[in-house]
């Protein structure tokens, strides 16, 4: 078949299996051409491994550390009509690649917040990998089953006490117009810490060490955001920010478990980049296209490899550089004085006119599309392509 984008707001229906191998191979590219990170694991657990900084966190321990990688992760398999999803022919592209290396390299695709894929993975480690010495926590669902109780939690991107209205771009018209969203409810708030929050991570951690699979001395980081305070109502002080607020808290339990046997433990606060879950988020898609103008025209600019790369080069050896709260902060380019003061005043005149003067709404729309294949160099869009991409995994 022909492969073309069917785009439809944050959502894309359709995947590139070629142009989805073509994005993991730059990303392996840029790791074997920085020079390599302080922090080398071995045997890493990724949770959410697919996409996204779940896949760079893959990508960066396989090709720089040589490490053996478990990836976990919820994708649509393709069939001879119907693409995959786009984390799929990542993971299939990621896996031959790192094979072809002679690395070890399998995946699990299911439901990482049940029991039964917890023992799956503990079962593979056991049997084909030995202790895990790094767990990346990296999930980004729309909802959640307790696996105590059964009860589905769904998540949601909501203010909390009042509503809230701010400027919004509409994707698919380049328009710049208003949001107005409402105030949570209290059970929209718990709904999404149960989902958002750190339970999950801390369920994976107590998992791996009640099996003996952690090895003494392990690290595990999970991954936050904070940006600028005129996101604040629909992030950080939104039902996100109290399920980030909640991930916190459990980073502080899972320390304490950790630290007794040489371990580590910390949320990594991350830039905001185009992935599938950010591009969901109101507000922040036009945040990201105005936020990468200014990176880009002062050569800061990262994505997800970039970032991760980062990360275990500068952030993850001995005594790794925190902020007060004891987080890792690989947002500080983001968060620089005179980056967020270009924002602010971009923002305050950016109007669907001006759009593409005052931002990158092209780089982000460039990148989105990236996100599921489409547009990379060196892919041929109009030759025909199977949907049928293996992937090896363990059931
Ligand atoms: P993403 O949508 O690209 O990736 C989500 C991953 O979770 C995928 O691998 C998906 O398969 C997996 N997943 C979802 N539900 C699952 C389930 N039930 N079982 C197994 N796997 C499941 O998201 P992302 O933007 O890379 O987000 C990852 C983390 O990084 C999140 O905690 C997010 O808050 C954080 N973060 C993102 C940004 C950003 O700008 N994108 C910035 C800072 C922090």
């Amino acid at each position: 078949m022909i492969i073309a984008p069917k785009t439809r707001g944050f959502i894309c229906t359709t995947a590139h299996p070629v142009g989805c191998a073509a994005h993991v191979q730059e990303q392996i590219d840029h790791v074997k051409s920085s020079p390599p990170p302080a922090y080398l694991p071995r045997n890493v657990l990724v949770i959410g491994s697919s996409t996204g900084y779940g896949l760079a966190s893959r990508i960066v321990p396989a090709f720089s550390a040589q490490a053996a990688t478990l990836g976990v992760f919820f994708e649509k398999a393709p069939t001879e009509r119907k693409t995959a999803s786009a984390g799929w022919y990542n993971s299939a592209a990621f896996q031959s690649a790192a094979v072809a290396e002679g690395l070890y390299a399998r995946s699990i695709n299911g439901d990482a917040f049940s029991r039964e894929i917890k023992q799956r993975a503990i079962g593979e480690i056991k049997a084909s990998m030995g202790p895990v010495d790094c767990v990346v926590y990296s999930l980004a669902s729309p909802r959640r089953t307790d696996p105590r109780s059964g009860e589905v939690y769904r998540s949601c991107l909501k203010p909390i006490g009042q509503s809230y209205s701010q400027k919004n771009i509409n994707t698919d018209k380049a328009l710049v117009d208003e949001v107005i969203i409402d105030a949570a409810s209290e059970e929209e708030i718990t709904s999404t810490v149960k989902v958002m929050g750190g339970e999950d991570w801390e369920l994976w951690i107590d998992a791996l060490m009640e099996a003996g699979v952690l090895a003494d001395g392990a690290t595990s980081v999970a991954y936050s955001y904070i940006g600028p305070q005129l996101t604040w109502p629909i992030y950080r002080d939104g039902t996100i920010g109290m399920a980030k607020n909640h991930l916190e808290q459990s980073c502080a339990r899972i320390r304490g478990k950790l630290e007794p046997k040489g371990g580590r433990a910390f949320v990594s606060v991350n830039k905001a980049v185009v992935t599938q879950a950010s591009s969901a988020i109101p507000v922040v898609p036009l945040y990201i296209s105005i936020l990468f103008k200014k990176m880009k025209e002062e050569g800061l600019h990262e994505d997800c490899i970039g970032q991760i790369q980062r990360m275990f080069a500068d952030h993850l050896g001995d005594s790794p550089p925190c902020d007060k709260a004891g987080r890792i902060r690989i947002d500080d380019l983001e968060m620089r004085e005179d980056v967020q003061a270009a924002v602010a005043a971009a923002w305050e005149r950016i109007t669907t006119e001006n759009l593409r003067e005052l931002s990158d709404f092209e780089g982000y729309q460039d990148n989105f599309l990236k996100l599921f294949g489409f547009g990379l160099q060196g892919v041929d869009y109009g030759a025909e392509c199977d949907p049928m991409r293996s992937l090896d995994l363990v059931e």
